[in-house]
């Protein structure tokens, strides 16, 4: 078995994964509300929660303890200070014992009472089941717009078709989990990651409610960053550009070059000097441009390799597991 995959919780039917950041004035409507959705679904291996707390500075962590001393599904981790929210998630999944796993937010903006539906498709045999907004309310015009140029632009400069407007809202099969705890890359998206994996993927839509109480921990900061992460992991084309618009502004250069040359002998009406100095400058600097290009190819294969990602994921196979590789 590879060394990260042993189940470190014992195994039971839904592990809930809730990332937590200042959600005081959300954790007890949040676990009242999902209690209230999965203790009637009677899941016969029972289902626990992971709540991590990253570094919040109110008093989530205490609610949480709290929760944990009286009911003994509710587990937790506790971050030594803020690491961001996809870390939190991927410390979840991390620990998490489920054969299927939730991801939710703490703010009640994804309704857990979504997740019964969530779980039948999974049975249905979907590894993947992610929820997608229809709508979003009590967000501000600048954040919606941002959301959908970042996935506007993602989606057309990746080859994995990552989904425009869905969160990391979703509920996972563990080969899911699995093959996510195989990809040791530093710079997490999620949602990108899984879509990455593959298998049998769908979606349900739901209406994306207001916060309940407290502060987006999102500042534009963090989304800024989780956007570079983004496009970093799973687009070349940035890296790549340079090596396009050299090429485009060497044809430019030539094509002036053509035309200089053409008034400079055949119609002889020309101004001395401007002319050399143009196809010279644009020339170089698409000269320029190809080489940091060149450079760009050589930086993408670099980083595909130290993201350490596998080669493939199996689906299924008659044939026998190989040998384990020897670690690097
Ligand atoms: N969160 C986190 N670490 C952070 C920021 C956010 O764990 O640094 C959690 C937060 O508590 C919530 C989820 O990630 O459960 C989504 O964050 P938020 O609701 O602030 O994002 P938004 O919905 O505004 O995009
Ligand atoms: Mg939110």
């Amino acid at each position: 078995m590879h060394p990260l995959a042993s189940p470190p919780a014992p195994p039971v039917d839904l592990s809930v994964i809730i990332p937590i950041y200042n959600e005081e004035a959300n954790i007890p409507a949040l676990y009242e509300r999902l209690r209230g959705v999965l203790d009637p679904m009677q899941l016969p291996g029972g289902y626990e929660f992971i709540f991590i707390n990253d570094g919040s500075r109110d008093h989530s962590l205490v609610l949480i303890q709290t929760l944990a001393l009286r009911d003994p599904r509710v587990r937790y981790l506790d971050f030594s200070r803020n690491f961001g929210h996809q870390i939190a998630v991927t410390a979840g999944l991390d620990r998490a014992g489920g054969q299927a796993v939730c991801i939710i937010d703490a703010d009640l903006q994804d309704p857990p009472e979504l997740i019964p539906q969530l779980l039948e498709k999974l049975r249905e045999g979907y590894e993947v089941v992610y929820a997608k907004r229809r709508s979003r309310q009590g967000e501000s015009a600048a954040k919606k717009l941002t959301a959908k140029l970042f996935y506007r632009i993602l989606a057309s400069i990746t080859h994995i078709s990552i989904p425009v407007d869905t969160g990391d809202f979703r509920v996972i099969s563990r080969k899911v989990v699995e093959a996510l705890r195989r990809m040791p890359e530093q710079n997490k998206f999620i949602r990108g990651q899984i879509s990455w994996i593959g298998y049998r993927q769908t979606y349900l839509e739901y209406d994306r409610a207001e916060r309940a109480g407290g502060e987006t921990g999102y500042t534009y900061r963090k989304m800024f960053k989780l956007a570079l992460d983004g496009i970093t992991a799973f687009s070349d084309v940035p890296l790549k550009a340079a090596t396009v618009s050299g090429f485009i502004v060497s044809g430019i250069a030539f094509l002036v070059m053509l035309y200089t040359l053409y008034s400079r002998f055949v119609t002889k009406e020309y101004e001395p000097g401007w002319p050399s100095l143009m196809v010279s400058i644009l020339f170089l600097g698409g000269v320029q441009l190809i080489a940091v290009g060149i450079i760009g190819e050589y930086i993408a294969r670099l980083s595909a390799n130290v993201r350490q990602r596998p080669l493939y994921i199996v689906s299924d196979s008659n044939l026998p597991e190989p040998p384990a590789q020897p670690q690097r």
